[in-house]
């Protein structure tokens, strides 16, 4: 079993109430990245060099970060989702233990990877190496079926400039004008890993099937939400909560198997 549950079948991050585990500092001073546009290349701050321009929960601004995990993403949509979650992960832990990649002066790596599980490999281990942290990654995207499962891992650039999301739903469903109905399903896919600071990783994949419908629909959600109905449901991911869909979502069954290794991490 990958997920490393507890023999009684428990998540082993359960403890009794009010047990506050404090995340102390770990400080490290930040390395060099080898790779061309590795988020290494800007100088880095790590640990108790750090200092906060935002903390995960909007408390700590302008504060030290005293974080032991850092998301490996600058998308605002992919935080929130995250951090809604992974919120049973930190319960017990202190606030603060979770970082946002834009607490810190590192650049993007470039994602020159041909998987989901490679980008999002790449994207944790700069920014592990970059700051001292462990770090938790998400690359994910939209496979089609009539498209031989793109855009895949070009989702986000799919209509030339990178998270141009009104750009790239409106080039699909163009692309998609003539497919009827039968023919239009598609799958959310979604590689979520942790890299940690001594090098262990952990990968997990989701994802959830449905169909795509020729106009958008709802407010919510982000990328390509507006057209995509999971199976079993008659409404978009936009139409969903945030609730419904993290309890559904690619992301929300990798994350959720990510969950035991980083309890884990932050219990060592
Ligand atoms: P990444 O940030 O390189 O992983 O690219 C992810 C892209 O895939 C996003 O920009 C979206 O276009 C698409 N995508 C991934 N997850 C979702 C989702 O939950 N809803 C809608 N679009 C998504």
């Amino acid at each position: 079993n990958r997920h490393e549950r507890r023999a009684d079948g428990r998540w082993p991050f359960h403890r009794g109430a009010g047990y506050r585990r404090a995340c102390p500092l770990q400080p490290r001073r930040a390395e060099r990245a080898a790779g061309p546009g590795d988020a290494g290349q800007r100088p880095a701050l790590a640990g108790a060099e750090a200092v906060a321009r935002g903390s995960p929960h909007g408390a700590r601004r302008g504060a030290s970060v005293s974080a032991r995990l850092v998301f490996a993403t600058s998308n605002a949509h992919k935080v929130s989702e995250l951090e809604a979650i992974l919120a049973p992960a930190w319960e017990g832990f202190e606030d603060g233990c979770v970082a946002r990649m834009s607490d810190f002066d590192v650049a993007s790596p470039i994602e020159d990877g041909v998987t989901f599980e490679e980008n999002s490999l790449i994207k944790a281990r700069a920014l592990a190496r970059a700051t001292g942290l462990a770090a938790i990654a998400d690359d994910s995207g939209i496979a089609v079926d009539v498209l031989g499962g793109a855009p895949g891992i070009f989702s986000a650039r799919w209509a030339g400039s990178h998270g141009d999301d009104a750009a790239n739903l409106r080039l699909l469903i163009d692309q998609l004008s003539d497919v009827p109905d039968r023919h239009r399903g598609a799958a959310f896919v979604s590689a979520a890993v942790l890299v940690t600071p001594d090098g262990r990783e952990f990968v997990e994949r989701g994802e959830v099937r449905g169909t795509l419908t020729r106009s958008p629909r709802g407010e919510g959600g982000f990328g390509y939400d507006p057209i995509f109905v999971p199976e079993g449901f008659e409404v978009t991911t936009a139409q969903m909560s945030a609730e419904q869909k993290n309890a559904i979502s690619h992301r929300g069954i990798a994350f959720r198997a990510l969950m035991p290794h980083i309890v884990e991490y932050l219990r060592d």
